[in-house]
């Protein structure tokens, strides 16, 4: 193999065998991919091949092993197309998305290798393997029934056509709903149209006009423009606007996207079918925490009517609030943002001019490595020396006394080419078979940077920054031998608990008096201005619950039918709604006709429950560390540790919880952390 000079196929000679960020062009990954394809496809080959008996050894922990040169190149490629993709790139990135997806699937229809897998697998009770072996055959074996690899004859072309046509039918659903929202613009032609809006959101508004090339200001339908107008527009006439377009993406008659939906999930059923499952909500839970859709009900059904109950209570309290402002008191979908803001302000007296002051970058990145020292005993030691894809980004070696665990980046800055959100993701995850291998972990977040002095933090970003933090040490952390069964490598209903139940040590009091320190007097945040924001978090969450939990009920629904023949999903929508007996002023997380979760992706597709699912799990740990009366208790801490933080896929969810919990995981903490239990 020559590698033509290219950066990505050579040994990376850095530090800490970091990509070689600065030689690494855009051209440079097709070519590398075309290499790679052949060698990682080579590589299975020589498995399928082997004459010897299929053993463990030379199949499943070989399988896992192989392909380790492609994934140091792909991880390269996501991680700098999510965080630095300038126009070159994200070309590059259109170009590779078939390819990639093409090359996967043929590892995962390899019938030569997956003949040898199952011969394995049927003598799985007889093998002399640990635990965390027998675990690795079968997750590694489902992985490859579950993308078709059974499959004989037509049923095996069906299948691989099935996926294609749903990669392009998704595809196409994510682009009409961005249609959509870039197509659409809310005018503000005057002062009296800007009326009630902060200065935050005029200035997006002018850049939003501004990229369209229009004088003055405009409202587009990305969430981060609509629903904080929403919320300060004082504008009624103009709310109800904003909200019918935002409410009716997808249902464009020029790119309608109820014909595709519908035709998604006659496809998904039929995949399921020839999976051999009565539906697709089968298929989905069956490789998931829950299990089954029943266990998925029996959590939502023990939210839906307290959600509802306190969505009553707070329409009483946004119609006081409308009387007083002299609104109209029959509340419409378009004035709860606007109205409960105003209800928030009131009650809690927060607002960020006051709060922002104690939450500098710096002081909670120090809080957050403080805390995994206190829980983990590890220690963050930042490296000045190296460099990366961009200067924003700080790299911390992570050690626990000598040993050095892994690498940790942190990327924390808004960027042009950078995506929004927030995310966790790996350079290099952790394994030990064939030689131990530390984890690289990133962390990104969209914070934006002040030009004159420390960037400030609203308590919604630290408790984003705290979340992120939970994915890495997610795979800062992991300690198994095999790739596959390595740090967030886990089920969804399972991914979110180590991230939301860090987000409860950024409200730990003694964690905020020591850390939270006004940026320019040094004092600590007063404790009754800590007891506001404790006490703020279950505020509206009755409304939060219930937009959340209709869209995860109806999901599930959809996904459970049998007859889908000539379905309407916005029709469907509706009648469910009726069924549920979902408040009328209470508007979905998100229409069926833009439910991208579940119809852009598969990821989702009756998945939108597992937020919750991990929330109940988050609740019920730190509930432990509570019941103790020390959030760093060491002996729960270790045990965290242990089941948790670094047990990766390498034992059944469901088993390293009780390991952890000494019993099944139970609501009730969830519940009252949402406000949502009641006393009767
Ligand atoms: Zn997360």
């Amino acid at each position: 193999m020559t590698d033509n000079g290219n950066p990505l196929l050579q040994d990376w000679q850095t530090p800490y065998q970091l990509p070689p960020f600065q030689q690494i062009q855009c051209e440079h990954f097709a070519p590398a991919f075309a290499v790679l394809f052949e060698q990682h496809l080579a590589e299975i080959d020589a498995l399928a091949e082997n004459q010897a008996t299929p053993t463990f050894a030379n199949t499943v922990a070989a399988f896992d092993a192989a392909g380790a040169t492609i994934d140091r190149v792909r991880l390269t490629f996501e991680n700098l197309c999510a965080s630095e993709s300038p126009a070159a790139l994200q070309a590059v990135e259109r170009e590779m998305a078939p390819l990639l997806a093409a090359h996967d699937s043929k590892v995962a229809m390899h019938a030569g290798f997956f003949a040898r897998l199952d011969a394995v697998h049927q003598q799985a009770a007889v093998l002399d393997l640990s635990e965390e072996q027998q675990r690795l055959l079968q997750r590694m074996h489902t992985d490859f029934v579950r993308t078709g690899a059974k499959l004989q004859g037509f049923d095996r072309e069906r299948f691989a056509a099935i996926a294609s046509r749903l990669a392009d039918l998704q595809t196409q659903f994510a682009q009409n709903i961005l249609a959509d929202e870039s197509s659409y613009q809310l005018p503000l032609t005057s002062e009296v149209d800007l009326a009630g809006l902060p200065d935050f959101l005029r200035q997006s508004a002018r850049s939003a006009a501004k990229e369209r090339g229009l004088e003055g200001y405009v409202i587009t339908l990305s969430r981060s423009l609509v629903q904080p107008f929403l919320t300060w527009s004082t504008r009624r006439d103009l709310r109800e606007t904003a909200w019918c377009a935002w409410t009716s993406r997808g249902e464009n008659p020029a790119r309608d996207n109820r014909p595709i939906a519908r035709e998604i999930l006659m496809l998904r059923q039929e995949q399921a079918h020839l999976l051999g499952y009565e539906n697709f909500a089968d298929y989905a839970l069956a490789d998931r925490m829950a299990g089954s859709a029943s266990a998925v009900h029996a959590l939502l059904s023990q939210v839906w009517e307290p959600a509802k109950a306190s969505v009553e209570q707070e329409r009483q309290a946004l119609a006081a609030q409308a009387a007083a402002l002299g609104e109209p008191a029959d509340i419409e979908p378009w004035d709860w943002y606007y109205l409960a803001e105003k209800v928030r302000v009131a009650r809690y007296e927060l607002d960020d001019a006051q709060v922002k002051p104690y939450f500098s970058l710096d002081a909670m990145l120090a809080a957050m490595f403080d805390c995994a020292e206190r829980l983990f005993k590890l220690q963050f030691v930042e490296q000045t020396s190296v460099s990366l894809y961009h200067p924003d980004v700080r790299l911390w070696e992570v050690r626990r006394g000598a040993e050095q665990v892994g690498i940790f980046l942190g990327d924390n800055y808004a960027r042009p080419n950078k995506q929004g959100g927030a995310w966790m993701h790996v350079y290099r995850k952790q394994r030990r078979h064939g030689g131990k291998v530390t984890p690289i972990v990133v962390n990104n977040n969209n914070f934006a940077r002040t030009d004159d002095g420390p960037t400030l933090l609203s308590f919604d970003d630290v408790r984003t920054l705290f979340h992120e933090f939970g994915h890495g040490l997610h795979g800062l952390l992991s300690d198994v031998n095999y790739g596959r069964l390595s740090g967030t490598n886990v089920p969804q209903d399972y991914v979110e608990l180590p991230s939301q139940l860090m987000e409860n040590w950024a409200t730990v009091p003694e964690v905020l008096a020591k850390h939270a320190r006004h940026v320019s007097t040094g004092e600590p945040i007063p404790a009754e201005l800590i007891e506001r924001i404790r006490a703020s978090q279950t505020f509206n969450q009755g409304f939060q619950t219930v937009a959340y939990t209709s869209s995860a009920l109806i999901d599930m629904a959809l996904h459970l039918r049998n007859d889908l023949d000539g379905i309407d999903i916005a029709r469907f929508e509706v009648a469910e709604r009726e069924r549920l007996g979902v408040p009328r002023e209470v508007g979905m997380r998100h229409r069926l006709p833009h439910f991208g979760h579940i119809f852009s992706g598969g990821y989702y597709a009756a998945g939108y429950y597992v937020y919750m699912w991990a929330e109940v799990l988050e609740a019920d740990a730190f509930d432990a560390f509570e019941e103790a009366g020390n959030a760093f208790d060491p002996a729960l801490a270790d045990k965290l540790h242990r089941y948790v933080y670094s047990a990766g896929d390498s034992r059944e969810q469901g088993s390293a919880f009780r390991a952890f919990r000494g019993r099944d995981p139970r609501a009730e903490p969830m519940l009252r952390k949402r406000g949502l239990l009641r006393t009767e």
